[in-house]
């Protein structure tokens, strides 16, 4: 599976020429729908480069990439049955690259002088990695999850009170048993908001699930710092005694899934209500003022345009810019260069599924012109 270190990395890649491909290919749960992919991803292949503003026609695929992709695709298609695909190649470069993605994307084929990765960004955003915290009084156990894969970060298992009779004793002793109880639960609950803090350190943030009793979620969340607690992204509740990492995984899924829903509208708003740019023609300049605080665009379709290979403007003309179009290159989604662009001035982007506009920006500063 992917992550944001190979799409920084993938970021790095540049061809002189619109040489790298990148190829999103869903393949399908049936074997048999097989050999019908290697012909659409032939067609997509062959369409790629051929969407270019102004008709710019571009060499190609080259026939090296071409076969390099069918013949992995026909070696290892197998393994990839309900995932969708993305190949990066460009033979110049040495680069060649076919990765599964954590969720399914509709399929796209794209020469360009860069990796496209807005539906990168699309499939990372919307199957996130995540941290799933469980904890009671006795218990704690800190999982990772990323696409199908379930690792243990931490797991650590006291004694309890010792039945029988816990619930039977009066008075002073039971009193202390409570007590040692109490502390224990507030003691555990610190130990686990210390590894999800030193998780946070040692990586990005991530979203975090807890499950548990619901107490015990309650006692958790109030002992997380606030550089976790602003990672939370839901509950689950369940009895952690009968919890596997499969079934921790089930359960946690669809609260990261409703998350992700909830952030896209919110964002929309945010946008809305703040100094942005909404629309192709206000973001565009505001990238090219470096403007850019967070980047919103839609995550369906293309649109063409132009790079100046002077001042780097974007523009959906060749003459837009003050080199008067002498420079201008096609390119084939201003889109995904608006992306690239945000990103190399350390802004933010969300790549969205619906969304009123195909981009919109918060801004640092306001934008005139
Ligand atoms: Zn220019």
């Amino acid at each position: 599976m992917i992550s944001c270190a190979d799409v920084e990395k993938l970021r790095s890649i540049h061809a002189p020429g619109s040489a790298v491909l990148s190829l999103y290919l869903p393949v399908p749960l049936d074997p048999a729908g097989l050999r019908g992919l290697a012909a659409e991803a032939g067609d997509l292949m062959a369409g790629a480069g051929a969407s270019n503003a102004g008709g710019a026609s571009t060499a190609g695929v080259s026939d090296a990439d071409r076969d390099a992709v069918l013949d992995t695709l026909a070696a290892h298609g197998r393994d990839w049955l309900g995932h969708t695909v993305v190949f990066f190649a460009c033979g110049e470069l040495g680069l060649f690259e076919a990765t599964p993605l954590p969720c399914l994307l509709q399929e796209r084929g794209v020469l360009a002088t860069r990796p496209h990765v807005r539906p990168l960004l699309a499939a990372l955003q919307r199957c996130p990695d995540y941290r799933v915290a469980i904890a009671d009084r006795w218990h704690s156990w800190v999982l990772s999850v990323s696409g199908t894969q379930v690792e243990t970060v931490a797991r650590q298992s006291d004694e309890g009170p010792r039945s029988p009779g816990f619930g039977g004793w009066y008075g002073l002793e039971s009193y202390r048993i409570q007590q040692r109880v109490i502390q224990l639960g507030r003691h555990h609950y610190r130990d686990t908001a210390a590894i999800l803090q030193r998780a946070a350190d040692a990586g990005r943030n991530v979203p975090l699930v807890i499950g548990g009793h619901h107490d015990s979620i309650a006692g958790l969340l109030q002992a997380l710092p606030p550089a976790v607690r602003k990672d939370f992204a839901g509950s689950f509740t369940a009895d952690p005694h009968t919890l596997t990492a499969a079934r921790v995984r089930e359960l946690a899924g669809p609260v990261i899934e409703s998350w992700v829903a909830r952030r896209e509208p919110e964002l929309t708003e945010e946008i809305f209500s703040q100094l942005a740019a909404v629309g192709l023609h206000a973001s565009l300049a505001a990238v090219n003022e470096g403007a850019v605080a967070h980047l919103v665009v839609a995550h369906e379709g293309m649109i063409a345009g132009f790079v100046c290979g002077r001042c780097g403007a974007l523009s959906t003309g060749s003459d837009e810019c003050r080199d008067w179009g002498t420079a201008a290159r096609a390119v084939p989604d201003l889109l995904d260069e608006a992306v690239q662009r945000t990103l190399d001035d350390d802004g933010q982007v969300t790549v969205i599924r619906e969304a009123p506009f195909s981009i919109a920006a918060k801004l640092r500063f306001p934008v005139t012109g």
